[in-house]
């Protein structure tokens, strides 16, 4: 080999082994750099941990002295109710601990049929064992009785329908958990004053308030309180329908409390707002026509003029089909709930669950059911879907959705 090409041949393998170490001294530079981002990167991430096990512990904290506070409030408020009870030893949240739970259903009828079937096979022959569960875990439960428990008395002249039921089968209300009866109706005078007379003392008798009728009209129109969960709800009972004027109560005269002329109602709902101090106003109104879906124009009217007045809700019913909602403001109003026990054909009705929450703020659910033959039960799947889709076509600005949740759209 020639001198020439063995010194071209070493500065060759000198040129390379010096790039092979420049190579390494990068790549040596390269990892340390890698290594010192991903240590960087591992102490943010341990911190950013540590960070979040003291906000979760922090939370957790508040939240115990919050659940004490509360169960220190309770127990002050509810004395009978002492702490070793069950409920300070499963510490529960604010919602179920203070939330209020109104069930408000349509027409309910006990005669024929329905009379029948309870009488056979009791509460369970007329309503379906999760609609009992359900009405009786409700902390107010509130139907409209439309017939008179009675004896006594003569059939309402010239009129197509007459209803009258044993006084016997107020146990029908008492097992399904009834708080409160609406008795401003066109059927509760149906055999007339005596058997009227007869309805009070039942009701009275079995323990059980009503609002919309009474020996008197300060009594028929008077406001029903319930003291729940240190909240005050009102109630108020009226009717836009009856067969003769002579349904209404007066200053000595039995009777129903009306809504053809709504001034009265008026300012029994403002009296119950800011004299009585309520929180929470309801209104159940008896009104519409039969078998329409749509409501009157005057239904529309009041319901606009009672949540002016300061009603939180209003639940209507008579037309024994379901109608409509329609929000004013915050007030649902709904307009018919159709019968819910009833005796007759399949036919889809609703029950209405208001809840009331220690902020005033309120969930309006609907419980779609299905009645017929005298049983009512409750809808599932498809059949509960349609009556929402009944619900959504007929409402007004307002809908349902598919878990039964009702809010303006
Ligand atoms: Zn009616």
């Amino acid at each position: 080999m020639q001198p020439d090409r063995r010194r071209k041949k070493r500065r060759k393998r000198a040129k390379d082994r010096r790039s092979a170490k420049y190579t390494l001294r990068i790549l040596r530079v390269v990892l340390l750099a890698l290594l010192v981002t991903l240590a960087v990167l591992l102490v943010l991430f341990f911190a950013q941990k540590k960070k979040e096990a003291k906000a979760a512990e922090e939370a957790q904290r508040l939240a115990r002295e919050e659940a004490a506070r509360k169960q220190q409030e309770t127990e002050f408020k509810i004395p009978d109710n002492p702490p070793e009870e069950t409920e300070a030893l499963m510490p529960e949240t604010e919602e179920t601990v203070q939330a209020t739970t109104m069930i408000f259903t349509g027409d309910v009828l006990l005669h024929q049929t329905t009379l029948g079937r309870y009488q056979s096979s009791g509460l369970p022959g007329i309503l379906s064992e999760d609609l009992i569960e359900t009405f009786q875990n409700a902390d107010i439960l509130m139907i409209n009785e439309e017939f008179p428990f009675g004896l006594t008395g003569e059939p309402w002249p010239d009129k197509q329908y007459t209803f009258r039921t044993d006084p016997q089968y107020v146990t029908a209300f008492q097992d399904m958990g009834v708080d409160l009866v609406g008795l401003a109706n066109n059927h509760v005078l149906d055999y007339g004053e005596s058997a009227l007379l007869e309805t009070f003392q039942t009701l009275d008798g079995a323990g059980i308030p009503y609002a919309g009728a009474g020996a008197d009209l300060a009594r028929a129109s008077q406001l029903q309180v319930f003291e729940v969960n240190g909240k005050k709800f009102g109630f108020l009972a009226a009717s836009r329908v009856w067969p003769s004027g002579s349904w209404a109560a007066g200053p000595e005269h039995p009777g129903c409390f009306g809504t053809y002329d709504p001034e009265r109602l008026l300012a029994a709902i403002r009296a119950a707002k800011e004299e009585q101090g309520c929180d929470f106003v309801t209104v159940f109104v008896h009104w519409g026509v039969e078998r329409n879906t749509m409501p009157e124009d005057y239904q529309k009217s009041l319901a606009k003029q009672y949540a002016e007045a300061g009603a939180d809700l209003v639940i209507g019913m008579h037309p024994h089909v379901l109608q409509g909602i329609e929000y004013f403001g915050d007030t649902p109003a709904f307009y018919s709930l159709g019968n819910f026990i009833f005796g007759g054909n399949s036919y889809q009705t609703a029950a209405v669950a208001v809840t009331v929450y220690p902020d005033d703020s309120k969930e309006v659910n609907v419980i779609p059911c299905i009645a017929g033959g005298g049983f009512t039960r409750r809808a599932e799947g498809s059949e509960a879907q349609g009556v929402f889709d009944t619900l959504n076509a007929l409402s007004f600005g307002a809908g349902v959705d598919a878990g039964g949740a009702c809010n303006p759209l």
